[in-house]
């Protein structure tokens, strides 16, 4: 426990170092503003690349994104509202949009508040003299005008809800961005843990056929339970994918496929297994890789429609929390995190995430 008026975070400052512990004055707040007493975090694949330095953030910084917690206390003058535009309460659990965006430039203007040109995102940061409690590894978060907040409701554990404004927020973006697939089959390239929300999020939206396919031979044992009707391993069988799209669609080809891995290869096979007037919509690819190859005479022959998707608008998390309150028990989602740490054994749980390969490991300070 901290003193009053101060409280802990872990300080990350280089890779591949540990993360220190540190006592800072808790902030003042500004109008608007909301500090939020972190309940727990889980650490996603991306603190963990920055922590290996596969992926640079500026330091020192608090790390953690996925982030659930109450709220603690709310700034001056009109009280800060949730998504829903009910007024914030003091003792309410809630999770909140990845970043904080102005609402005023061009980007915010043109409905992709996600790429605010002042946009400042949780567990991204520098701690600054006048901003710290940025990120989810730390007794508080300092949420700033500009941040979605949602509610979430008691009966989503803790395990399921911290993800939710990561991964399944982004798969929300993903298939709002697809377009309805309702009746229709869907190919899910890469079965982490976007992979698995996308299997369970895309059955709940009425998709008839999901075709799952990974290399991890376990985890796609795991998306036939998030709802899966066909999972494919990739290896050496190069006709598998092919013959199970053939299959699932008359030989048409699927209607709609979501990359999620990030794989150059799953890239090159995606584009091919679309049918005539099929969409693509590209995530996982989130780091430098070769370019993507595709065929000009395919796509306007094929009618196909290819886009890019990355983090987020608030709507889409509010569609990602409303899909875990209903939902959530429907599919194994508390299973995803198996493992707990206290903030003071930061540097373990980071150390155990990276050996073990699990999907999500939490934290709790
Ligand atoms: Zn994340
Ligand atoms: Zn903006």
């Amino acid at each position: 426990m901290s003193k009053a008026g101060t409280a802990r975070a872990a300080v990350f400052s280089a890779p591949n170092r540990a993360l220190d512990l540190e006592t800072f004055p808790l902030p003042a707040l500004g109008a608007g503003e909301v500090l939020v007493r972190v309940t727990a975090c889980t650490l996603c694949g991306s603190d963990l690349h920055t922590f290996q330095g596969r992926r640079s953030t500026p330091t020192p910084t608090i790390l953690g994104h996925e982030i659930l917690g109450e709220v603690a206390e709310l700034g001056p003058s009109a009280a800060p509202t949730d998504l829903a535009g009910d007024p914030l309460a003091v003792g309410e659990r809630v999770t909140w949009t990845i970043g904080a965006s102005c609402g005023t430039c061009f980007f915010c203007e043109h409905a992709l508040p996600q790429k605010c040109e002042r946009l400042s995102k949780y567990g991204h940061e520098a701690i600054r003299r006048e901003y710290v409690f940025s990120g989810g590894l730390a007794e508080y978060c300092h949420l700033l005008r500009g941040t979605g907040v949602v509610c979430v409701p008691d009966r989503v554990p803790d395990t399921v809800a911290c993800p939710a404004n990561c991964a399944t927020a982004t798969v929300a973006a993903a298939l709002r961005t697809g377009g309805d697939c309702g009746g229709e089959a869907v190919l899910v390239q890469g079965v982490g843990m976007l992979g698995l929300s996308a299997c369970a999020m895309a059955r709940v939206q009425g998709a008839r056929e999901v075709i799952a396919v990974d290399v991890d031979a376990a985890r796609l044992k795991l998306a036939a339970r998030f709802g899966a009707t066909r999972q494919v391993l990739l290896g050496d069988d190069e006709a598998a994918l092919p013959n199970a799209v053939e299959d699932a669609t008359s030989g048409r080809g699927v209607d709609l496929a979501l990359e999620l891995s990030g794989a150059a290869s799953a890239m090159a096979a995606g584009g091919d297994l679309l049918r005539i007037g099929g969409r693509y919509v590209l995530v996982g690819a989130v780091f430098p890789g070769p370019p993507f190859l595709v065929s000009p005479e395919r796509v306007i022959r094929r009618l196909l429609s290819i886009h890019g998707l990355h983090n987020y608008t608030p709507d889409d998390l509010v569609t990602a929390v409303q899909f875990l309150a209903h939902h959530h028990d429907d599919f194994p989602f508390a299973e995803l995190v198996q493992s707990s740490f206290p903030l003071s054994d930061v540097n373990a749980a980071f150390d155990h995430a990276i050996a073990s390969r699990e999907l999500r490991v939490l934290v709790r300070p």
